[in-house]
């Protein structure tokens, strides 16, 4: 009867489709993680399972209208990315079908089965030879540089597994898919080289070693900066409760954060969240360039035409363009926004194939797929003879339900990263942004880069931070005094800390994303205002213990010029912060006399 219709007996026949499951029978030939085209339409799937002959294909196109007896082919390879200039500046699906091409080519819907390269193969390149015929190469090694645009330079590296004398090198303009250099291996055989390279998404990108990370990834914003520092190559987690400043949070790092690029990666379950993604994100500025942001920017998104089986690949797709540019030495800031969005693409597969459900329908194995994907930032000496090295810094948002981070998503995530940044909706309803809670918020590198801050910033800046940590504590302990038995059962040693506890969180944490002069702080300015304010704290302990009034203390005419600190430029350098730390100093004796 198949031949009959015309279906070769040999190839793989759709049996059912559920959503974006299709399983396939006659797949024996087909291994696990092999990419399916299904259909005529050749729609892309992915084969997450095989039982005899029977695949269970993930499909990230919409499967409607899809039914039993559809042809099924493999295509015997992994879902793999393609690497090269290009990248910078584009905007990608899931699986790295480039969204604007595709738009250009179909119109906004963007039709089923499209097939495109992800990186243009007609666009020309000025490719900038580094290495000269004769030099010995092996995997890893730069052997030229493509300007890819005013301000970032692609690195051409040589891929995994070749090694060997260069053949031939030529500069010039080429198309990605030209050959550039050949290379012989120790057998004669030649390997020829073009600009770009493919890897497949689920496989960590080899380099020599992984580092510690001993080096924080300055933001620039005090409260993480000072109070829970992120790591270069280190990971976090931001939980986003709807309104609590999770976006500027966001663009704060993407703009400000020490990273050569960014690298987003956008799973939104409704359209407008990512269609905000897609509409914010290439007007940014790049305070450092004046450029747009986008000009050092790799933008992954889902839009909402897409299933959510496409979610699933992003993350994979995001970080491993993220290690192809940790590769040529960059340090590169990932962002993944929504893990939740991406954990419930997993569940929903699962729930799909019929497997045992873990805790609130998750599959049992959620845990270990987030830490595989956290894994994979860090700091590392990459592949190559010149030891460089280069970093990825993992910040990913957690969504939870109400805000209630006890659900599983929430809870694997802060099993895994090192740095949580808790956002709280009630800092953001008193407008205290950024919104970071800082009684829940933690750092587990804070011991790590202890050395880092007294050799870079100050000798005193551990102490300081613990200080300031230690006045918020105490803080939240005398306010609930205080709620009980009023402000005037308070010693005045317990009111200078409440006074230099809202001195900390006016005048230090609150942080304008919008104010020029207040948006990034340099260590260094972190540092002095750091300085001045516990200075407040300690002299006034001291005063009141001599008798001080502690009225003529908190009305000190310096703390006016305590408070609008932040905004002093930071071209001015140390020199008002001495005089402010002169004049507090001057009007603390005046109170002895
Ligand atoms: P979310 O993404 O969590 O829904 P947004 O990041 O869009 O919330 O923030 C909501 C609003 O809060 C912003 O439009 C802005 O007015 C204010 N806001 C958030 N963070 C800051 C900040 N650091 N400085 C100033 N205003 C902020």
């Amino acid at each position: 009867m198949f031949e009959r219709i015309g279906i070769d007996m040999n190839q793989g026949r759709i049996v059912k489709v559920s959503g974006p499951l299709v399983v396939a029978e006659n797949m024996r030939d087909s291994n696990m993680l092999d990419v399916v085209h299904v259909s005529e339409m050749k729609l892309i799937g992915e084969i997450l399972e095989i039982h005899e002959d029977k695949a269970s294909i993930q499909v990230y196109e919409e499967t409607s209208g899809l039914g039993p007896g559809e042809p099924v082919v493999s295509t015997k390879s992994p879902l793999s990315v393609e690497l090269g200039p290009g990248l910078i500046e584009n905007i990608f699906d899931g699986i790295q079908r480039p969204l604007d091409t595709m738009r250009s080519v179909t119109g906004s819907n963007i039709t089923r089965g499209i097939k495109l390269p992800a990186l243009s193969r007609e666009k020309e390149w000025d490719f900038v030879p580094v290495k000269k015929v004769g030099d010995m190469v092996q995997a890893g090694d730069i052997i030229g540089t493509v300007q890819e645009n005013e301000v970032f330079q692609h690195r051409i590296m040589v891929p995994y597994g070749i090694e060997g004398t260069l053949e031939s090198i030529e500069a010039g303009k080429f198309t990605i898919d030209k050959v550039v250099a050949k290379v012989k291996d120790k057998n004669g055989n030649i390997n020829e080289l073009t600009m770009m390279q493919t890897w497949p998404v689920r496989k960590e990108r080899p380099y020599k070693e992984k580092l510690s990370p001993d080096a924080p990834l300055i933001t620039g914003q005090r409260i993480i900066d000072t109070l829970f520092p992120i790591a270069s190559g280190g990971v976090a987690a931001i939980p986003g409760p709807f309104g609590s400043g999770k976006t500027v949070v966001q663009h704060q790092l993407a703009k400000w954060a020490e990273a050569d690029l960014v690298v987003y990666i956008g799973c939104g379950e409704r359209g407008n969240e990512m269609t905000d993604v897609l509409m914010e994100f290439p007007e940014l500025k790049d305070p450092k360039t004046g450029q747009p942001l986008m000009k050092r920017t790799v933008l992954i998104a889902n839009t909402s035409d897409m299933p959510v089986a496409a979610r699933e690949a992003s993350i994979y797709t995001g970080i491993t363009i993220a290690e192809y540019f940790r590769d040529m030495g960059y340090s590169v800031a990932l962002m993944a926004d929504s893990t939740s969005r991406w954990a419930e693409a997993l569940r929903e597969m699962s729930g799909r194939l019929e497997e045992m459900p873990g805790e609130e329908g998750y599959p049992a194995y959620l845990a270990s797929r987030l830490a595989q994907f956290y894994e994979r930032a860090g700091k590392v000496k990459t592949l190559g003879s010149d030891d460089r090295v280069g970093a990825i810094s993992a910040i990913g948002a957690v969504s939870p339900p109400g805000g209630d981070i006890s659900e599983p998503v929430s809870q694997a995530t802060l099993r895994i990263v090192k740095v949580f940044w808790g956002l709280d909706y009630n800092l953001s309803y008193k407008r205290h942004f950024p919104a970071i809670n800082w009684l829940q918020s933690y750092s587990l590198y804070q011991d790590k880069l202890s050395d880092w801050y007294r050799e870079n910033i100050s000798r005193d800046w551990n102490k300081f931070r613990a200080d300031t940590m230690r006045i918020l504590q105490e803080e939240a302990e005398l306010q609930e005094i205080v709620q009980l038995v009023g402000i005037d059962a308070l010693s005045p040693a317990d009111r200078v800390t409440l006074e230099a506890a809202r001195s900390i969180r006016e005048d230090y944490l609150q942080q304008d994303a919008f104010n020029e002069d207040d948006t990034y702080t340099t260590l260094d300015k972190q540092y002095r205002m750091l300085k001045i304010i516990l200075a407040f704290y300690e002299k006034s302990q001291e005063a009141i213990k001599k008798g001080v009034d502690i009225n003529d203390l908190f009305s000190l005419p310096v703390r006016v010029k305590i408070s609008r600190m932040k905004l002093l430029p930071q071209k001015e350098g140390s020199k008002p912060f001495d005089e402010i730390e002169e004049e507090l100093s001057k009007q603390i004796e005046a109170l002895y006399k």
